[in-house]
């Protein structure tokens, strides 16, 4: 579903050099899996992330997904991938959960009806109902973040991408969140996710890439590379 083949990204530098953030990557994403991708800060994660999600160009290599180029048809791929980043950011908080939603839905020119139900059943699924007439501002961190999952669902996307999406959640919030994302991947989602942290990757992937000064380090289930160390 999701592929990276030998994908590099260079950035310039102020002093004109350039700098190597990723060095011939390959990765493979199947269909209704959760891929962690875990590595320490700088590592290149969120430069794999942009690529994916197609803000970024990559600067050699070839990113596939559903079996189409990326840089080939943009618009094609973007219509069934939604990132996804971790925090509030990209949230009305002097609106109520619903209103995002609505306002967000106008982005993928979701109205009426349709508009109307799928709104009432990804808040059902986020666990927000209840809340859901209640402004932002008022939500806890956990709240806030499953709402980003609803606006992240929206479009439908066959392909998540989450970074760093359980950061600054307390336990219980991490685990909701978690079911959400299993949920979704049982039901044919594909999803990435970034994180730094080993247990959580582990406790929800399927496979698991480490990643290290933009070179993949080790990849496979968690099994696999608890076996290989
Ligand atoms: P991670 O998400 O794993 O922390 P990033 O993908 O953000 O890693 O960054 C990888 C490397 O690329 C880091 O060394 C970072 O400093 C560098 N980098 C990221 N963005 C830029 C940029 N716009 N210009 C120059 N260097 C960058
Ligand atoms: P306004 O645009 O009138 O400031 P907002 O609803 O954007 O109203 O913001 C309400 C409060 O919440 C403000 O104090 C703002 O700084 C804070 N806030 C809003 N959005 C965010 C966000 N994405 N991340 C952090 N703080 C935010």
């Amino acid at each position: 579903m999701i592929n990276l083949d030998k994908v590099s990204r260079t950035y310039k530098e102020k002093n004109g050099t350039d700098f190597v953030a990723l060095n011939q990557i390959s990765l493979n994403v199947k269909k209704g899996t959760i891929h962690g991708l875990i590595g320490p800060n700088g590592a290149g994660k969120s430069t794999t992330m942009k690529i994916l999600s197609t803000l970024l160009l990559p600067s050699s290599g070839t990113v596939t997904m559903k079996g189409i180029e990326l840089q080939s048809n943009l618009n094609a791929v973007r219509q069934d991938i939604n990132f996804i980043y971790g925090g509030e950011r990209d949230l009305y908080w002097r609106l109520t959960a619903r209103e995002n939603l609505e306002y967000f839905s106008a982005l993928y020119s979701l109205k009426g009806v349709e508009q109307k139900e799928k709104i009432k059943e990804l808040l059902e699924l986020v666990q927000l109902t209840d809340v859901a007439n209640k402004k932002v501002e008022t939500y806890s961190k956990g709240m806030k973040q499953r709402l980003q999952i609803a606006r992240g669902l929206l479009n439908n996307p066959r392909i998540l991408l989450l970074d760093e999406p359980t950061i600054g959640l307390d336990r219980q919030s991490a685990e909701e969140f978690k079911n959400i994302i299993r949920h979704l991947a049982a039901n044919g989602t594909t999803i990435l996710f970034t994180s730094h942290y080993l247990e959580e990757v582990e406790d929800l992937s399927d496979e698991i890439t480490i990643i290290s000064r933009g070179e993949i380090v080790a990849s496979g289930t968690a099994q696999e590379l608890r076996s290989n160390i």
